[in-house]
């Protein structure tokens, strides 16, 4: 199957009868990636202020304190990106590969980067090793914000193993049980999304963790101007997914509530998108964002799926998509 229109919508994906999977996969890379450049115009801004500059930000117009050209992504897109490549390339989620890919990222002097990362991957150059040492303040979202490609590569493991691979490439930066199990929740809720979960799926699974951490409880005050916690940014995610029943709207809600709102808008874009799929993302986002990001989201999320165990098992169709 030929794609030859995504520079205006992907909407003649879904006219295909096989292959649902893999347009959730693509729908959660893109996802993320969308997310990341709509929330990136307003991190680090209130509410308030965002309501003063737009009213409501809908659209994707760069800016913001990156000064971001339209539709270009930031840390949490290329990381996820980077980590994908280390999966591709070593056949596995692989701690080494990780170190080494986020190394290489972070030597081509990224638009942005976040201070966990950074001291992170300048021990790994000191050291060798790919992990990080246990640190109870580590507990930002920077091991979240890039976790898509392990949820497609572990597509099908236990949750013990999809748990064990997400510490591989977290702990490289964010050695930290708050920021793991964070993380293992968003991994969990993309995967039962691609396997065809509804919201209520996903609010049971974000319910597990609140049982587990009552930190992470969404339920009482509106989250406004969530910082780079992953409790804050989790609550955050789970308030705008669960109150809105479209791509489009959980977007719009998630990043308009400012703060570190690029990857607040990363890890609801990348739940949202796996849950309702690419036919669920405006088009005027997807022909927004950079053309070298979308092609490089389509590609992984297609071959990451293809390693997945699930897939092995069951010899699950993933179609073919080549990208212009
Ligand atoms: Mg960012």
């Amino acid at each position: 199957m030929r794609v030859s229109a995504l520079s205006t919508d992907l909407l003649f994906l879904v006219d295909d009868s096989g292959g649902l999977l893999t347009r959730r996969a693509i729908g959660a890379y893109l996802g993320l990636a969308i997310g990341d450049a709509l929330g990136g115009t307003v991190e680090f801004l209130t509410p308030s202020e965002i309501r003063a500059a737009y009213r409501v930000h809908r659209d994707m117009v760069g800016g913001g304190w990156l000064r971001l050209r339209r539709g270009q992504v930031t840390d949490d897109t290329d990381m996820a990106l980077a980590l994908g490549r280390s999966i591709l390339s070593a056949g596995r989620v692989d701690a080494e590969a990780a170190a080494a890919a986020f190394s290489d990222w972070m030597r081509r002097k990224p638009i942005d980067i976040g201070n966990t990362v950074r001291r992170g991957i300048a021990a790994y150059r000191r050291t060798g090793s790919p992990e990080s040492p246990p640190c109870e303040y580590d507990a930002g979202n920077g091991a979240c914000m890039r976790c898509l490609p392990v949820a497609l590569a572990t597509l099908g493991s236990s949750i013990a193993q999809v748990d064990a691979a997400n510490r591989a490439q977290a702990h490289v930066t964010h050695n930290n049980p708050t920021s793991d199990a964070g993380t293992l929740c968003v991994l969990r809720m993309v995967q039962t999304a691609l396997l065809g979960g509804d919201r209520a799926a996903l609010a049971a699974i974000a319910d597990e963790l609140v049982a587990e951490d009552r930190m992470f409880d969404y339920s009482r005050k509106r989250s406004e101007n969530p910082s780079g916690f992953i409790v804050d940014t989790l609550r955050t995610v789970f308030q705008s997914l669960f109150a809105t029943d479209s791509f489009e709207a959980a977007l719009v809600d998630c990043v308009n509530r400012g703060g570190d709102a690029d990857t607040t808008g990363a890890i609801t874009g990348m739940i949202a998108g796996a849950l309702y799929g690419p036919a669920g993302i405006p088009p005027r986002w997807m022909r927004h964002l950079a053309q070298d990001v979308r092609h490089a989201c389509i590609e992984q999320a297609q071959g990451l799926l293809k390693l997945s165990p699930l897939f092995a098992a069951t010899g699950a169709q993933t179609q073919d998509l080549s990208v212009p």
